[in-house]
């Protein structure tokens, strides 16, 4: 995942809209390896060098690493953690390899993606959409079951259903139809169709 997300972080059009995108992502890890929260924490949370040589963390500019305050993340002194420098994570749900569903940053099911709500799974599209990931994904083939168990697949479903009853209106997107990313690592149109959910779905890249 760590290439996948690059470069996104906090913009100003990030602030509260209507729901109108539900948003599949991968998590780009091999068959069979956990994701866990914690892992996520470090990955989109934990301090990233900037250029300048300062170092961003939970979305703030610090002088060094030397100048991080003393905390963990996922157990792990955040002084030797490489991540995005997030203030928060990329998703609202987590798919596990076992087909178990985790929500990781709550919401409710009201129309709008308050600023708590909102995660940053793609650039300019997060105060107008909801992030799921799934455990997996990582290789070139293109077909879900390519990637991902029959348990995330069922609960996958479960999920969008779920989505679909609260906000009819929603289009379920893959990450690769919003920007330009192999993420999730399936077309998610093709797998809506062979479900029958085509209609919530869209074909065409979502430029807008
Ligand atoms: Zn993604």
């Amino acid at each position: 995942m760590n290439d996948q997300m690059k470069d996104q972080q906090t913009k100003p059009e990030d602030s509260m809209g209507k729901l109108k995108y539900y948003v599949i992502h991968c998590a780009d890890t091999p068959p069979g390896m956990e994701v866990t929260k914690g892992m996520l924490e470090e990955w989109h949370m934990g301090p990233c060098d900037q250029v300048d040589g300062t170092v961003k963390y939970k979305g703030k500019i610090y002088r060094s690493r030397k100048s991080l305050p003393n905390e963990f993340l996922n157990g792990n002194f955040i002084a030797y953690l490489r991540g995005r420098g997030w203030d928060r994570l990329g998703y609202s749900e987590l798919i596990h390899w076992d087909g178990k569903r985790e929500i990781i940053t709550p919401f409710d099911e009201d129309a709008f993606v308050e600023s708590d709500e909102m995660t940053w799974g793609v650039a300019g599209y997060n105060a107008v959409s909801r992030h799921i990931m799934l455990a997996g994904g990582k290789g070139q083939l293109n077909r879900f079951s390519d990637h991902f168990t029959q348990d995330q697949e069922a609960t996958l479903l479960q999920c969008i259903k779920r989505t679909i009853l609260h906000h009819p209106d929603i289009t379920i997107v893959g990450h690769n139809q919003l920007a330009v990313k192999r993420c999730p690592s399936f077309n998610v149109y093709d797998w809506l169709y062979s479900h029958r959910m085509q209609k919530f779905g869209v074909i065409d890249i979502v430029n807008e």
